[in-house]
């Protein structure tokens, strides 16, 4: 299926680099670039052989000189979106690939929305929704676990996961439905028995990928963390350890100012992230106080608190605003018995005493360790990973879901599921049953697309980068 317009745009990042491409989708997509765009063997562009890279010059309308490029067409349905897509790969800088891209406006191409092409290729069946959204996981990915599971999803895995269920829905509905038209007592008993197992069985199935979505969601965006501690605990140098690593991805999220940079560090490859680590750092100063307020307020609300103390120093009158934010600390807290290299003057009873007595209900557990010279970090590795996914082993293969929309989708087809038990268990007509049936399977069809609205679909592609 041809959309109505040919879409140009860039496809690579914003920025300078060896190459930038310029990438056209559309019925005019080959035109539009034999207008522009030179061979320097003398023919034309529409008469090279498609997928072969073809060195020439770029030209504006007027007959200037803009670029020299490479240029590939692929011919549809062989391509990313199933139409015709022509790469121009130019030099890449950002002026130079502006200028191609006009010029490919000019000629006939309308500017393409964010995520276009990969709508254009879901709208062709060339992917579907859920294999469309990992394309965007793909390239977001901020640790070697979060691409893993993108990649599974690129290829297909949860879509798998998805079309066996329905599949196996539909065939119980196909049961039911022939025992209806051929009534005949035992069959119907038969029929009915049978779809309560399979339901059942199907239930088990959408309640484990439901329960892979809060392990999904910390791959993808990271486990909200905070660094807590008096001035000098030793908060800093466990950064500094933990950035030591896996190099941290270091975002600043545009508009907003030094606090509010986020940074990953990957610890036993789960992403964590750490917003205001402007916080860390105690100090006097009004101004970077209000920092400090800011980073209080982020642990009360972060999924995972790291609060470290000094333990060759005993616990310090200093320590009380610590422990009267960890008592109000929402998440899961883990207390750091920091440089264990030096002789302790407190221990694990002493600390799991005293949070007792400041009334502090989440503490997850106790970790001695060195942020100085490195010992223990394993062990903190350890209890980050079971505090992130339960001890569960071979997340890595398994199916997961990491995205809001899908969740709530299969928790729709849950409770849609659960009707359905109901409905057997109450001994109701197969009619009942093949109704509720009915809508799990579209349901859970909205994750791959195949039953879902435009507007949905529009919602979900207009957050991709612009030329993918
Ligand atoms: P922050 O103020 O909480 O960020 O603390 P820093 O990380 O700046 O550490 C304060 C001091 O304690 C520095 O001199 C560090 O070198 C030292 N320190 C931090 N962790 C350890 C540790 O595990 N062992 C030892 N011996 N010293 C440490």
């Amino acid at each position: 299926m041809q959309q109505d317009y040919t879409i140009s745009a860039i496809a690579t990042a914003i920025g300078e680099g060896g190459i930038g491409i310029v990438r056209l989708s559309g019925e005019r997509a080959v035109e539009i670039a034999d207008r522009c765009f030179r061979p320097s063997g003398g023919h034309r562009l529409a008469e090279c052989t498609p997928r072969l890279a073809v060195f020439g010059r770029i030209y504006d309308e007027e007959g200037r000189f803009v670029d020299e490029a490479v240029c590939i067409v692929m011919k549809g349905p062989h391509s990313y979106t199933c139409e015709d897509v022509v790469e121009l790969q130019c030099h890449g800088g950002s002026l130079v690939l502006r200028q191609v891209l006009g010029l490919t406006y000019r000629l006939g191409a309308r500017p393409a929305e964010p995520g276009e092409f990969t709508k254009r290729a879901f709208l062709n069946g060339r992917l579907d929704l859920s294999q469309a959204q990992s394309v965007m996981d793909m390239i977001q990915a901020r640790t070697k676990a979060s691409l893993e599971m993108a990649a599974g999803n690129l290829q297909g895995r949860l879509s798998e996961a998805i079309g066996n269920l329905r599949q196996e829905i539909l065939e119980i509905i196909a049961h039911l439905e022939a025992s209806i038209d051929f009534p005949e007592d035992d069959i119907e008993e038969v029929a009915l028995g049978e779809a309560e197992m399979k339901v059942e069985h199907i239930y088990g199935e959408v309640q484990e990928l439901l329960s892979s979505a809060d392990r999904g969601r910390i791959l993808r965006d990271g486990l909200r963390t905070a660094i807590i501690g008096r001035p000098n605990a030793g908060k800093s140098s466990l950064m500094n350890l933990m950035l030591g690593q896996e190099r941290a991805i270091v975002t600043d999220v545009p508009g907003t100012t030094r606090d509010s940079i986020e940074e990953y560090v990957n610890i036993g490859g789960i992403p964590l992230k750490l917003a205001d680590t402007a916080g860390i750092r105690d100090t006097d100063n009004l101004v970077e106080q209000i920092g400090v307020e800011r980073a209080h307020s982020y642990a009360r609300e972060a999924e995972l608190v790291l609060a470290v103390f000094d333990g060759s120093d005993g616990i310090q009158v200093a320590d009380e605003p610590i422990w009267q934010l960890l008592s109000q600390c929402r998440g899961r807290i883990i207390v750091i018995l920091n440089k264990s290299d030096l002789a302790m003057q407190i221990g694990e009873e002493e600390i799991r005493q005293l949070a007792a007595q400041k009334e502090v209900e989440n503490l997850y557990c106790i970790v001695s360790m060195s942020a100085k010279s490195g010992t223990g970090l394993e062990v903190l590795e350890k209890e980050i990973q079971n505090l992130a996914f339960g001890g569960r082993i071979g997340w890595q293969e398994s199916v997961m879901v990491s995205d809001a929309r899908q969740q709530d989708i299969l928790r729709q087809a849950l409770l849609l599921l659960e009707q359905t038990r109901i409905t057997l268990m109450n001994g109701m007509s197969e009619d009942f049953v093949v109704i509720d049936l009915r809508s799990a399977w579209e349901k859970l069809g909205e994750i791959t697309g195949d039953t879902i609205g435009e507007d949905i679909i529009d919602e979900i592609f207009s957050r991709f980068c612009i030329g993918k």
